[in-house]
């Protein structure tokens, strides 16, 4: 047995209001001449927190669009921009969700690295360190603030990229930057944490690591999804270490059924991450029983609509794009399932599957 060791953020600041400490926190890695670049979900544009923002000398603001998940050719282009315009930077602040954070992870990456994002796509293909990077989320639940990945949609797969260069150098981790969030926008990307709990406790990859953050993080959102009946400031405090655990256990197991079949909508439909995986998860009865009543429970409580139906027009061709990209994720499927899951999860039940979202 081969136990991974595996490479973590190397600084955490917590706390409300510790967005603050942000031109401290960076000054030391500020090199001559050189910007600080704050790549910022574009919802901030003309939003009181830019004005928060520490520039100094030719520092850089780039409201980032995430309409749609990141792209590796935005990827290339944003790193392109900025080569063009400066040589190199000092490093990449990324401010907002999921996709903000994983967009800044990668334009770091390829400020030092050869090529296309899309040649990195896969695992442990990154050859250089990128430039110093850090993260801030302004939504909580993906766990992309302490992952190895950077999850991007390439030109003929949407596959992270994983490597020991990507984690970020310092996250900054300030609830109160999630106070505003739509309750909506809130729940979906919540329910990505909820999802990597379930996912995480109830796979085959399963350890005492991963357990016991998978645990914690379930039972945080427990009590801000289930127990509380208005949202306040705790519950955005309980949510963003709910995200961090979450992502520090499937750090070290993997996610399953939901994510596996999840990717194959948005490589396919474009369907958000978070909609996404409430969306397969609704349907999952089979798989985890106990999971999918208690989110049940959830989307009820909140008061949150699940679209249904959303696979109703689609073609043979187009099913059979969805499926090949679900199973290829091996290792989701190993974990939720088993080293036999080929048996298990036939080409014609995905496929019966899908017809159901
Ligand atoms: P997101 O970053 O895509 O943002 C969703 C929406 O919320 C956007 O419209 C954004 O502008 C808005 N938004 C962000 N913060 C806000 C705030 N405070 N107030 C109001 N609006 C706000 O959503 P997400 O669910 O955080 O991230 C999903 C992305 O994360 C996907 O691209 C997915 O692939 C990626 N992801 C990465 C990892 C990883 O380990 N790297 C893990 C899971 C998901
Ligand atoms: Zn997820």
């Amino acid at each position: 047995m081969k136990f991974r060791n595996f490479k973590m953020v190397d600084y955490v600041v917590y706390g409300r209001g510790c967005f603050n400490q942000l031109d401290e926190i960076i000054q030391p890695h500020r090199k001559d001449g050189k910007p600080m670049v704050f790549l910022i979900d574009h919802f901030f544009e003309n939003k009181p927190l830019v004005s928060r923002i520490p520039l100094r000398h030719n520092d850089k603001i780039i409201f980032a669009d995430v309409t749609y998940e990141p792209k590796t050719s935005y990827v290339d282009q944003l790193a392109k921009s900025l080569k063009d315009e400066f040589g190199t930077i000092s490093g990449i602040i990324g401010i907002g969700g999921g996709s903000a954070m994983d967009l800044a992870k990668a334009v770091s990456l390829m400020m030092t690295n050869p090529g296309s994002s899309a040649d990195y796509q896969g695992w442990d293909l990154v050859k250089n360190p990128g430039v110093y990077k850090a993260g801030i989320p302004t939504l909580s639940g993906t766990g992309a603030e302490v992952s190895r990945t950077t999850v991007l949609t390439g030109p003929t797969k949407k596959l992270g990229m994983n490597s020991d260069f990507t984690p970020f150098n310092q996250i900054i981790l300030d609830p109160e930057l999630t106070a505003n969030a739509p309750a909506d926008q809130r729940f979906y990307t919540g329910m990505d944490c909820y999802i990597h709990c379930i996912e995480s406790l109830q796979g085959t990859y399963l350890n005492e690591f991963s357990k016991s953050y998978g645990e914690k993080a379930l039972e945080l959102c427990q009590y801000v999804f289930l127990q509380k009946d208005v949202w306040d400031a705790e519950c955005d405090d309980k949510l963003m270490m709910a995200s961090y655990a979450g992502g520090m256990s499937i750090a070290y197991s993997q996610v399953g059924v939901t994510h596996a079949v999840s990717y194959g909508l948005s490589y396919l439909l474009g369907t958000k991450h978070g909609l996404g995986n409430c969306i397969v998860m609704d349907h999952l009865e089979d798989y985890y029983p106990k999971g999918v009543a208690e989110f049940k429970k959830m989307v009820q409580k909140n008061g949150v609509n699940i679209p249904q139906g959303i696979c109703k027009n689609l073609t043979d061709d187009q099913y059979d794009k969805m499926i090949n990209v679900s199973l290829g994720m091996k290792p989701l499927w190993e974990n939720a399932l088993g080293k036999d899951w080929e048996k298990v999860m036939t080409r014609e039940k995905l496929r019966a599957l899908y017809e159901k979202l």
